[in-house]
């Protein structure tokens, strides 16, 4: 197998684009994509000061990366969240990824503010883990985020991530779910503009993408996603993909094209009303946000609004 465009041997065989690429031709590939999807969608400029979300896991260390590359001013942020062994081993990738190409990591240690893990507060408020965190991760990343000057929030989200996003919506009929824009939410009061640069990139060509550049990271899963019906769809798109290849980017594709199509007639009341939480202040849609709910049932009202910081520190 030879590299298209050099002769040389490929690497990478990349079916849903029909093309085998060395080494730096396949770096190359990756970077232009993201380019072209960052000046396509105008997800930020070099002015910008881009909070990137980590996690230890190959698709936000990849992003870190390629953006650093770029000359984008960018520092990671990571959420511990207490999860044993898992966690730490996790957090110790972005302290490797931090020292090894000098760009800042900071952290929030669930555990020192609530005390307890994801996975003990979700049985104390009776959640699951993954709702949990979910809530936690947006809040404290958006908060951190705004508080601090930053004027993106970058995640590192991929094709498969979006694919079976979509599938999910449309096997549920839930299809209001997909007349937002997928690659980028502008910023509005108290809500930090959210970017997922990676969005047009399979698991598989990120994957490539970090083991060649020799980028150390986690390679288990969070325990808690084992049994999620978002891998059922993976593995649905995938088989799919192996049959007839590019699949997952035409559909995807097509989902954003048309997204007027998907547009709801009762409007989300968050977007309507833009109430702000009593409590700290940062959006909602009831009196008190998701995060200072589960903060009342664990802690104090005033941890949130005045000791948010103490457990935020740089790797
Ligand atoms: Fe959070 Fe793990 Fe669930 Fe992902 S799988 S949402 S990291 S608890
Ligand atoms: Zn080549
Ligand atoms: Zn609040």
């Amino acid at each position: 197998m030879k590299c298209k465009l050099c002769g040389e041997v490929a690497q990478i065989e990349l079916r849903n684009h029909n093309i085998s690429l060395c080494k730096g031709h396949f770096l190359e590939f990756i970077e232009k994509r993201v380019t072209k999807t960052i000046e396509k969608y105008s997800l930020f400029n070099i002015i910008d000061k881009i909070l990137v979300a980590v996690s230890g896991g190959k698709d936000s260390l990849a992003l870190l990366h390629i953006l650093k590359k770029m000359g984008f001013n960018v520092t990671g942020f990571y959420i511990n969240l207490g999860i044993p062994v898992y966690s730490d081993a996790s957090q110790e990738k972005c302290m490797i990824f931090s020292k090894k190409y000098d760009v800042p990591i900071y952290v929030f240690d669930l555990k020192s503010f609530f005390g307890i893990g994801v996975f003990e507060i979700s049985k104390k408020i009776r959640r699951n883990s993954c709702s949990v965190c979910g809530i936690i991760k947006r809040y404290v990343m958006n908060r951190f985020g705004l508080e601090e000057g930053y004027t993106v929030l970058a995640t590192g989200h991929n094709l498969d991530d979006e694919a079976s996003f979509a599938l999910g919506s449309v096997l549920n009929f839930d299809i209001q779910r997909l007349d937002k824009d997928r690659i980028i939410l502008p910023s509005k009061d108290k809500a930090l503009k959210k970017v997922k640069p990676l969005s047009f990139l399979t698991e598989k060509e990120v994957a490539g993408y970090t083991i060649l550049n020799g980028i150390d990271y986690i390679y288990d899963e969070c325990p808690y996603s084992k049994g999620a019906t978002s891998m059922v769809y993976k593995r649905a798109l995938n088989l799919i993909e192996e049959r007839s290849p590019g699949t997952k980017l035409r559909f995807f594709k097509k989902i954003i094209e048309n997204k007027e199509l998907f547009k709801k007639s009762q409007e989300n009341p968050l977007e309507e009303e833009n109430q702000f939480c009593i409590n700290c202040g940062y959006l909602t849609y009831r009196e008190k946000c998701n995060f200072c709910l589960i903060a009342e049932k664990l802690l104090c009202d005033n941890k949130v609004r005045c000791n948010f910081f103490d457990n935020i520190f740089q790797l």
